[in-house]
């Protein structure tokens, strides 16, 4: 039986990732930062609920060090992450430090964390998920898209320095999926100079796909043994990169400009 490691397990993309593996037959270690209120996937065979927060680093490392004497784990998918959505003015250092400490740093941590254990086993695969935001650019959100850049950026130098010892990774590029991710655009209160544009940009986010549909292609990506870093989830991520991929990352940066900004007074 194969074993999956998966963090940020508790909702979302996380839980239906967990879902989807245990229905496939692997055993599933969702990783939760809560998981004394885990109540569904408690419930299922071969998942084994532990504690991990990504920004934790003891408790990462007593983390892995558990999934290791549990299991032989394969496929470790660093999925934790929220949405921070404000204009960049509006943010605070803290709000900074922690969307960059979650979702790039977490995400670095947890792989350096079992790269040791991938190297030995000469096998292994990280699958990270990103986002189309780690594509492409788009107003309000410079801090998040920031970060998956990075991961996006960071995991194509990973992927050729661990390609030496036979390790693997990838990542899964979601567009809008209906989740708890959206949530957070609420933690930072809009500056009057930005809120007209913040409105319009919210409102035009439509989280059409499903986290099912997401946990598909971390499948795709799991067990197609390809040689292939990117991977794009969702109903229009893999559009949105194939139009930025057509007419150039110049006219798109300026398309992307003039559908936020086009009739708008600021
Ligand atoms: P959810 O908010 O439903 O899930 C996010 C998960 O990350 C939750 O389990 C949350 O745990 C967990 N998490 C947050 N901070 C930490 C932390 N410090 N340590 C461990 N876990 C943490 O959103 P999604 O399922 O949408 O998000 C999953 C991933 O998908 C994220 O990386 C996100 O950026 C990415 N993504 C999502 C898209 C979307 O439209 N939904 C689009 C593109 C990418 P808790 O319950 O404790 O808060």
């Amino acid at each position: 039986m194969k074993t999956i490691f998966i963090t940020g397990a508790s909702s979302g993309i996380g839980k239906a990732t967990a879902k989807l593996f245990q229905s496939k037959g692997w055993h599933v270690i969702a990783t939760m930062r809560n998981p004394e209120k885990e109540t569904a996937l408690t419930q299922l065979e071969n998942i084994t609920v532990l504690p991990l927060d990504v920004t934790n680093v003891k408790q990462i490392a007593s983390t892995v060090a558990t999934a290791v004497s549990l299991a032989k784990i394969d496929v470790v998918v660093n999925n934790a992450g929220y949405g921070l959505m404000s204009s960049l003015e509006a943010l605070t250092e803290d709000n900074i430090v922690k969307q960059v400490d979650t979702n790039f740093l977490g995400t670095v941590r947890v792989t350096k964390a079992f790269i040791p254990y991938f190297r030995e086993r000469k096998s292994g695969l990280f699958i990270n998920v990103t986002s189309i935001g780690g594509h492409t650019g788009f107003p309000f959100t410079s801090i998040y898209n920031g970060t998956k850049w990075a991961v996006e950026g960071w995991s194509e130098c990973l992927s050729i320095e661990l390609s030496m010892f036979g390790v693997g990774v990838k990542t899964v590029a979601p567009s809008a999926t209906n989740t708890n991710l959206f949530s957070h655009h609420s933690d930072v209160a809009p500056l009057p100079y930005y809120e007209a544009v913040e409105k319009k940009m919210l409102g035009m986010i439509k989280p059409a796909s499903l986290p099912e549909e997401i946990a598909d292609v971390i499948y795709e990506a799991a067990t197609d043994n390809k040689d292939q870093l990117r991977y794009f989830a969702g109903k229009s991520s893999q559009a949105i990169y194939d139009r930025r991929m057509e007419i150039g990352a110049e006219a798109s940066r300026k398309e992307i400009k003039s559908i936020y900004f086009d009739g708008l007074k600021t």
